[in-house]
């Protein structure tokens, strides 16, 4: 008989996946949007498979010189040395490892108390005792930003082994590496501001005694190759957070509004005081919205104009009962070569923005989703090294997979639409039929390169029938020209009209 294991401990609590979440609550799984994770709403734009081309050709191998590219273009972002640079699996490793080696058994305390729960679990599996005292602990972490609070505490002095956890940092504008002089350890992750929380890689800035006991007491490699390969092309282009804390304060004057008073917050969350989140948290779950409980507050991480508004409404519903709209479509189109997401609301304000890195096809592409009424976002990442041609393709093709998924079976749209638009020297004619067939008939002349094509990778997805002639001396005027026409037309065939489906098939 062997020995029985020993007794689990508590450990990091985590929150369901959206399949499960859908299930639960009776919706598509594409419907859950995470307002619990406090990670950006996208990755990086350098998240390609092509940065990890080069780390899956060696996927076999170790990487005997332990990333050290990575380590050195760390080093390189804080103004450090080599040898002050150890990588982990995500700081969570960090967090596990510096209870351990510097409190096993003995006592840990947070800044503030209220902080973040690995802390907890870390003094757990190192047999420590948390305690309130933080001059008389034997290792203390400074959460700074504070997770859940967001609020930014003041690095005190303290006797044992000062752990500054600066996962958010990114997004305060500050840190707190003077102290690393007096023998702090700050730890830093890939996994916010950098988007790349699925990789998982975090690291250890310290002194290199420091850091020579860190890297000592790890497993070997605990970092993958190609998440090492992330990590670096993710450094080359460091993330511009600026939209994101202007999110975080729109996002908070909105909730102020509803009566939600978020705290300050120097993060990428709010966090909002009140005695009952859980039931909040219970009652925004059926329209889709995951939100985050903690004692005396509910955390909501900040996403983007769209899925914030998203919220916003659905809390306003469930806070003082107003109308809730029909939510739009969520969509993604990911292949080896594009990652496109779009998210579509047919009976829009022309509130559109497309944002592919193909600025003349966007710029296109917003002209018809304006024209058309359409509430419209596009966020998509190409293969920009092939030429245009997958990116523009496929943002048109998941355009129009999430058009077809709008019009649904295509019930009470009056079907068909025409439309004539000029620009300068350019006429163009479109008329549109909502078919359900996938037909294109297109005449554009002078065609800038991919006018036509886009138009049919549209026709295609969105299995509609398109007509269009636009014809001119510039082939900027004529494909713009075009594009209008067929937001014109598509405006007409998506006008409300009874609850008919307009065939004598009865079905579209
Ligand atoms: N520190 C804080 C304060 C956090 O909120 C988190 C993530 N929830 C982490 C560390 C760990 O992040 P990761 O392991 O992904 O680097």
């Amino acid at each position: 008989m062997s020995q029985p294991p020993p007794q689990p401990l508590e450990s990091y609590q985590w929150p369901p996946s959206n399949e499960r979440i859908a299930e639960a609550v009776g919706l598509d799984p594409r419907r859950i949007i995470r307002f619990d994770g406090n990670v950006p709403p996208a990755p990086p734009a350098s998240a390609r498979p092509a940065v990890i081309a080069s780390a899956l050709a060696d996927v076999n191998e170790y990487d005997r010189g332990r990333y050290e590219p990575l380590r050195v273009a760390i080093a390189a972002r804080h103004g450090l040395s080599l040898d002050h640079v150890a990588l982990g699996a995500g700081s969570d490793e960090f967090i596990v490892l510096v209870a351990r080696v510097f409190a096993a058994g003995g006592t840990i305390a947070t800044v503030p108390t209220r902080s973040y729960s690995m802390y907890r679990y870390a003094a757990a599996m190192a047999g420590a005792t948390l305690i309130d005292d933080v001059a008389a602990a034997d290792l203390v972490f400074v959460c700074r930003p504070n997770n859940p609070t967001g609020e930014l505490p003041d690095v005190p002095d303290v006797r044992g082994q000062l752990v500054i956890d600066e996962a958010y940092a990114d997004y305060a504008g500050v840190d707190a590496l003077d102290r690393l002089a007096d023998g702090a350890i700050v730890l830093r992750t890939f996994s916010k501001a950098f988007g790349l929380a699925g990789a998982r890689v975090g690291y250890a800035l310290a002194q290199p005694d420091r850091i020579a006991v860190l890297s000592s007491r790890q497993a070997p490699l605990s970092v993958s190759s190609l998440s090492a390969a992330l990590a670096l092309a993710a450094l080359a282009n460091p993330p511009d957070v600026s939209a994101q804390i202007a999110e975080r304060e729109r996002l908070t004057r909105a909730l102020d509004e509803l009566g939600l008073r978020p705290v300050a917050s120097h993060a990428n969350f709010v966090f909002v005081p009140m005695a009952e989140p859980q039931a909040l948290v219970d009652a925004l779950l059926p329209h889709g919205m995951v939100l985050r409980a903690f004692a005396g507050g509910l955390r909501i991480s900040v996403r983007d104009e769209v899925d914030d508004d998203a919220l916003l409404a659905a809390l306003a519903h469930v806070v003082r009962g107003d109308p809730l709209a029909p939510p739009g479509v969520r969509h993604r189109r990911a292949t080896a070569e594009t990652r496109i997401v779009v998210r579509l609301r047919l009976a829009g304000e022309g509130r559109v923005l497309v944002q592919t890195g193909e600025g003349f096809y966007d710029h296109m592409l917003q002209q018809l989703a304006f024209h058309a009424g359409l509430d419209l976002r596009v966020d998509g990442v190409g293969d920009p090294e092939t030429g245009e041609h997958h990116t523009v393709e496929d943002t048109m093709r998941a355009f129009g997979e999430a058009f077809d998924e709008a019009l649904g079976d295509r019930r009470g749209f009056a079907r068909y639409g025409e439309a004539r638009v000029p620009m300068d020297e350019a006429l163009a004619h479109a008329v549109v039929d909502l078919s359900g067939r996938a037909t294109a008939n297109l005449h554009i002349k002078p065609d800038p390169g991919m006018a036509a094509h886009a138009l049919e990778s549209l026709v295609q997805t969105a299995r509609i029938t398109l007509h269009v002639t636009a014809t001119g001396t510039n082939a900027h005027h004529v494909a713009e020209a075009a594009f209008k026409a067929v937001g014109r037309a598509l405006a007409q065939a998506l006008v409300r009209d009874g609850n008919l489906v307009r065939s004598t098939k009865g079905s579209l």
